[in-house]
């Protein structure tokens, strides 16, 4: 499961949104810019108004082009319709506001993405809502936490700094026994290694800013549904006029044509990141689904099709002089927010915020995207970063110095790969 191989999702990403005999040939959907939209007559006026017209009467509601990239992504999730949005967040935050209304109670795990959280901690009380964040290892006791104004349980998964899995598939069969809906943030995963609709979803998010558009070059979102959330959702998310532009959603497709290529290498480079600094004496943890220790590593490899590029690690040490200089000797690693682009990032996190759960480590979390560089590249440039970092935390230390010299002595052939060798065989597409 650890070894990315070609899978027939390729094919589908090489075909889907795209329509060549619609447009003289031209292999890509062409970019539609525009607002208004003219009728031919009368008649053809009144009949584009009905709803049942894919692009309304409007150039809000929606161009050949939003609708190529929108069908595109319905279809790699495996839901029945996908709205595109401004940014990840936006996608987050109209998921919220069309699901939830005032006296609604929403559970809202632990681990869920910053800005989502802050927004649903200073806008949805001030409507109304009563959030509850939940512990994200809870799987089905999250049912003692369902009251009767429960609407809405919206998870991250994993979550995007600390990488717990949900149990999605026990979570959702208890929300749907109360009527509960479920969305999940799934932009980890990109729409190509977790399938939501066939766990229990109702409603998947991408920030397709990440590993969709995949250069660093624009923001998108995408929330797709199956139908009965469709039906909900999108009457009162389009009310609140959010566009995208048709330069980034063109982007957007053309990404989508890569994303499985990229996906395999950012998934192999990721691995041998963490594999490559977990016995380094700096590093107290590795947070990453895909290594068998990993306490969510039995969700994954139960509910997942691979791995992206971003886990995360504890820094055994909290001393600034030792955070800086591990940043200071990164040669490769940009320091920066977003992921999923083709550069790798390293980012000083510290504590994440938990209410609802205790975070267990001292030190500091910092947490990485592998890009993609060179594999042994980036392997070397870390271990050296670690080690300066290290040098600085010991010093004046000889015990912890003589282990740190051991591990020295014994690491040189860690940084080379190793090849792949189980091929990736449980493809569900
Ligand atoms: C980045 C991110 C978002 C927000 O996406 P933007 O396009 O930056 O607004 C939402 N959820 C997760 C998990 C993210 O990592």
């Amino acid at each position: 499961m650890n070894s990315p191989v070609p899978d027939q999702q390729d094919t589908l990403l090489i075909h889907t949104g795209r329509d060549p005999g619609a447009y003289a040939g031209y292999v890509n959907p062409p970019l539609f810019r525009g607002s208004t939209i003219i009728a031919e007559s009368f008649e053809a006026w009144e009949k584009a108004k009905k709803t049942d017209n894919p692009y309304g009467n409007y150039g809000r509601f929606g161009s050949p082009t939003i609708r190529a990239f929108e069908a595109a992504i319905a279809e790699l999730e495996g839901g029945y319709a996908c709205q595109v949005f401004p940014s990840g967040l936006s996608a987050c935050t109209h998921t919220l506001l069309a699901l939830l209304k005032s006296g609604d109670h929403v559970l809202i795990t632990d681990n869920v993405y910053g800005p989502t959280r802050s927004f649903a901690d200073n806008m949805l009380g001030r409507l109304g809502i009563q959030v509850e964040y939940f512990d994200p290892k809870l799987g089905a006791s999250i049912a003692a936490l369902i009251r009767p104004q429960t609407r809405l349980i919206f998870l991250e998964s994993p979550g995007s700094l600390s990488f717990e899995i949900a149990d999605m598939p026990a979570i959702a069969k208890v929300a749907h026994a109360s009527g509960v809906l479920v969305a999940v943030d799934n932009s980890w995963a990109s729409p190509l290694y977790f399938k939501p609709f066939q766990h229990g979803a109702d409603v998947s998010i991408q920030a397709a800013t990440k590993y969709i558009l995949g250069h660093s070059d624009a923001l998108l979102g995408t929330v797709t549904c199956n139908k009965h959330a469709w039906e909900i959702f999108h009457p009162r998310a389009q009310m609140f006029g959010e566009t995208a532009g048709p330069e980034d959603v063109s982007l957007a497709l053309r990404g989508l044509r890569t994303l499985g290529v990229r996906l395999r290498q950012h998934w192999q480079s990721g691995v041998a990141l963490a594999q490559a600094i977990k016995p380094h004496p700096a590093v107290s943890r590795v947070l990453h689904p895909a290594l068998v220790d990993d306490p969510s590593h039995a969700l994954w490899k139960r509910d997942f099709l691979g791995a992206s590029g971003l886990f995360s690690f504890v820094l055994a040490s909290e001393d600034q002089r030792v955070v800086s200089a591990f940043f200071g000797a990164l040669k490769h690693f940009g320091i920066g927010l977003s992921w999923g682009g083709f550069e790798s990032l390293a980012l000083p996190v510290g504590k994440p915020k938990r209410s609802a759960s205790s975070w267990p480590d001292q030190g500091t979390l910092i947490r990485i995207h592998a890009g993609l560089e060179a594999p042994e590249d980036l392997v070397a440039d870390i271990s050296d970063a670690l080690d300066i970092a290290h040098r600085l935390a010991v010093s004046g230390e000889p015990a912890r110095a003589d282990r740190f010299n051991q591990w020295r002595a014994g690491s040189q052939s860690d940084h080379r790969l190793e090849s792949p060798s189980e091929p990736l065989s449980r493809l569900r597409v």
